[in-house]
């Protein structure tokens, strides 16, 4: 499994957030959405650090004028042609993918009970240079650029630029960060032309069964583009594998359910990251630390709890997973985040018949702790940033992936 490369920072925003998609076979079910976090440079002042050092999750500002800016790079692959389509004229070509790109989008603005609805987002817009993925402010997707993160295996991501100070911008012009965590630029390339990998539209998907579906690709890196980490939710969109080639994952969006192609995990975080405050329905929160039968297990680990474990939240009635988290930290301001097993899943719907059961287990695979935890961010100290204050420093402890659970039902 590919790490992920380290690219220059840039001033003054940083490169939070590197994401890949793999292309393994299908494995056993397994549970987690995962917010991405940054911790901010608790070395400026206040007034552009704020006053805490708890991670902070990462998103989009929806308040900016004219919504959130996008445009998609028409510099294609042609030899061979890395996007298939039905229609082979130039300018059907360009549409038939764009098409493609509108309905990505739709899925991710089409959730009930989260604030990102479609005028959240500026008008799909069109450049022509193929190197146009750059940290310049503008939310871009390229289907022909090259870059070392593109090692085997990697047949797309995101790059995230997320302020860890107030007022940031990622490039001068743009819009200067107004919270701490906002992302300021994100861009997704999918991997270029190598001779052996092609993407294929939906309506492309059935004649070319060589071909991945890129409607699955964008809406998985899209969800990173809005600040949602890997779930490992074998079902949900943001699981760090891409489905076999020839094939889609879960049902296609349509007008009357654009957001058909996303698990209720998936929705989960979307809700968690841009609520609706006039969402009644999606209330509930489950919460609580996963600790050891034997707490002399953590001496010396420098945790009082589990970190980190998957903890999974069922429909009672339906044995449906519903969402999931992952164990590990709790933080109450100024900071650091302690590492003493809490877990919180919320974003749930709540109802006098509706119960949850739950579950925790390790991420022993095939989702491991590198996937998941590659843009988040909890700690910052000395060894990662020189002259960091003492009493905002945290380490963060290497996961447990060595434990079993057993079940026990609660009141
Ligand atoms: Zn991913």
């Amino acid at each position: 499994m590919s790490a992920c490369p380290i690219a220059p920072s840039r001033l003054p925003a940083i490169l939070t957030a590197c994401v890949f998609l793999l292309h393994v076979t299908f494995p056993a079910v397994s549970a987690a959405y995962v917010l991405n976090t940054v911790v901010a440079d608790m070395r400026l002042p206040a007034s552009l650090a704020g006053s805490t050092a708890c991670p902070q999750t990462t998103r989009a500002n929806l308040s900016i004028a004219g919504g959130i800016r996008r445009q998609w790079s028409t510099s294609l692959g042609a030899n061979p042609v890395t996007v298939l389509t039905v229609d082979q004229t130039s300018s059907g070509r360009l549409n038939e993918i764009e098409n493609t790109i509108v309905q990505a989008f739709g899925v991710w603005t089409g959730v009930a009970g989260s604030a990102l609805v479609p005028s959240s987002l500026a008008p799909l817009a069109r450049t022509s240079a193929q190197t146009s993925c750059a940290a310049d402010g503008l939310n871009t997707i390229c289907l022909n650029q090259s870059d070392p993160a593109f090692s085997t295996g990697v047949l797309a991501f995101t790059r995230v630029v997320t302020a860890d100070a107030l007022g940031e911008q990622a490039a001068p012009g743009m819009p200067p960060a107004a919270f701490l965590g906002q992302i300021l630029d994100a861009d997704i390339l999918i991997r270029p032309s190598d001779g052996t990998i092609n993407f294929a539209t939906p309506a492309a998907l059935a004649v070319h069964p060589a071909a991945y579906d890129l409607q699955s690709i964008l809406t998985h890196e899209m969800g990173h583009m809005l600040g949602a980490g890997h779930s490992d939710v074998w079902r949900a969109m943001m699981f760090p594998f891409v489905p076999p080639a020839g094939t889609f994952l879960g049902s296609r969006p349509t007008l009357a359910s654009p957001d058909a192609p996303l698990s209720e995990d998936d929705r989960a975080a979307l809700r968690q990251l841009y609520p609706d405050p006039r969402d009644t329905v999606h209330q509930g929160s489950i919460s609580g630390r996963v600790l050891p039968a034997n707490p002399l297990a953590l001496a010396g680990t420098g945790t009082t709890g589990v970190f980190a474990a998957h903890v999974v939240a069922m429909d009672a009635v339906t044995g449906m997973v519903i969402a999931a988290s992952i164990s590990g930290w709790s933080c109450s301001d100024p900071g650091p985040a302690i590492f003493d097993g809490t877990y919180r899943i919320a974003g749930l719907t709540t109802g006098i018949t509706q119960a949850y059961q739950l579950y925790a287990e390790p991420l022993d695979g095939p989702v491991a702790p590198g996937d998941v935890f590659e843009s988040t961010v909890l700690c910052r100290n000395t060894l990662t940033d020189p002259g960091w204050p003492a009493q905002f420093a945290c380490n963060t402890p290497s996961p447990v992936t060595d434990f079993s659970t057993g079940f026990r039902f609660g009141p």
